[in-house]
């Protein structure tokens, strides 16, 4: 329905799915695994088909959302799902950067990524785009909370119905999170690996669209927006090393190919950028394998707070450990008391508040720093992929209460004394 040589079509330069492992090429339908070998599928482009060629200027005068990079994108609509998703901010870190002892640290803060605070919404504006140009009209996801969010809040804003898919013992944030929109709520008893397979059962059944199972060629695509928006605001220039975390594995490829792309069509000069990545060591296949030198994945049971990156079969970890082996990167795993550290060390630094996997890996960028695996001038950016107020119970009791106090001066003045003397953990929520 979408193929025929319109403007439509020569604005957008998707070509065909092609496996990742054997280049077997597929239309660009709803499918997402190879007939042949079982390879996963991606998007493939043409940007020589482009009526207009991709520059700087044209990227500047699109949306200040990711949606200015929408020729790299897979659709074929002029009017793609804008929720205002993207372009985040890119800090440069002061504080945090002098405690570590690094000279040029970037932040980038997908922490206040629209429309639901996590770096899904970008995935998902892509995907729910693709879901519509394909006729679905009910779209789904096998989520580990952040998607959940993303789906339902995205899909009510474009009219789609939608039923999502959870393990039930997900934090309260994020299950609230997503049930205000007023989506199918299906909380299954199980891990993540196990909803998923539950999903693919359903994608086979029900003909819904899967934004990360069915659709995952489109959908995996929107995290290149995290490279493309980071070679954009450092002043069209590729940084020197990324540390980003790694649940499937798949942000962290596309950053690699965002990369890429912007190198192949002229918008940046090459360079050699290093990739590291950063797991909870209660689930961390990926370091697992990177350290014994495996190039492949044995599976794990997840068992840590970082709930949002805890995938136990990561389909794209084979891809990450190739990243970060022939970039000069490493991959990394913390415990959960350093991922509750890593939490409040960004907070207390630099007034960002992010969940469980944003602590991950600020975690692994200090444990980097400490074996001497980041040289201090390299420009570095650490990517911050959601939102502290969605993970409150990992930092319940680790913060200290407020004073309670009297609505007198006296109160007032004896708190502040003490506040001065204790311990802010030791702070007593009492009239004082
Ligand atoms: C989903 C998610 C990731 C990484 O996901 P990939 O599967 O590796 O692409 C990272 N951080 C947060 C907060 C997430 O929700
Ligand atoms: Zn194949």
């Amino acid at each position: 329905m979408t193929q025929t040589l319109t403007n439509q079509s020569r604005s957008s330069a998707l070509k065909a799915l092609k496996c990742k492992e054997c280049g077997a090429e597929y239309e660009l339908q709803a499918t997402h695994v190879c007939e042949f070998c079982f390879g996963p599928l991606e998007a493939s482009y043409d940007f020589s088909r482009l009526s207009q060629p991709i520059t700087r200027e044209s990227i500047e005068a699109g949306p200040n959302s990711i949606w200015r990079y929408r020729s790299f994108l897979p659709v074929e609509t002029d009017t793609p799902i804008d929720v205002g998703t993207g372009m985040t901010p890119l800090l440069k870190s002061h504080r945090l950067a002098r405690q570590l002892g690094l000279k040029n640290l970037y932040i980038k803060n997908d922490a206040v990524n629209m429309p639901t605070l996590s770096f899904k919404d970008r995935v998902v504006s892509v995907a729910l785009t693709r879901a519509q140009e394909l006729g679905f009209s009910t779209v789904s996801c096998a989520s580990t909370g952040n998607l959940a969010n993303s789906t339902a809040a995205i899909a009510t804003r474009a009219g789609l119905d939608c039923c999502v898919f959870i393990p039930a013992d997900l934090e309260a944030g994020k299950v609230m999170g997503t049930l205000i929109y007023g989506p199918t709520v299906m909380a299954v008893q199980g891990n993540y690996d196990q909803v998923n397979r539950l999903c693919s059962e359903v994608a086979n059944t029900h003909g819904w669209g899967f934004v990360n199972i069915n659709l995952r060629p489109y959908y995996s695509e929107g995290s290149k927006t995290l490279g493309y928006e980071v070679a954009e605001q450092l002043g069209w220039e590729l940084p020197d090393h990324i540390v980003a975390p790694l649940a499937s594995g798949s942000l962290f490829t596309k950053i690699y190919k965002g990369f890429r792309e912007f190198v192949d069509n002229g918008l940046v000069d090459d360079k050699a950028v290093r990739f590291s990545g950063a797991q909870a060591e209660g689930c961390s296949p990926i370091a697992q394998a990177y350290k014994e030198d495996r190039d492949f994945i044995n599976p794990v049971k997840p068992n840590t707070i970082a709930k949002s990156i805890a995938i136990g079969n990561p389909a794209d970890g084979v891809y990450a450990i190739d990243i970060a082996k022939k970039t000069n990167g490493t991959i990394e795993s913390v415990t959960d008391a350093e991922i509750v550290e890593g939490m409040k060390l960004l907070a207390e630094t630099e007034g960002i508040f992010t969940e469980t996997a944003g602590g991950t890996t600020i975690a692994v960028l200090k444990k980097l720093v400490e074996a001497g695996k980041i040289d201090p001038e390299e420009k570095t950016v650490v990517y911050i992929t959601g939102n502290g107020l969605k993970t409150q119970e990992a930092v319940q009791g680790c913060i200290g209460q407020p004073f309670e106090i009297e609505p007198k001066l006296g109160s007032f003045e004896r708190a502040l004394e003490r506040s001065r003397t204790l311990d802010r953990l030791d702070w007593q929520p009492v009239l004082v």
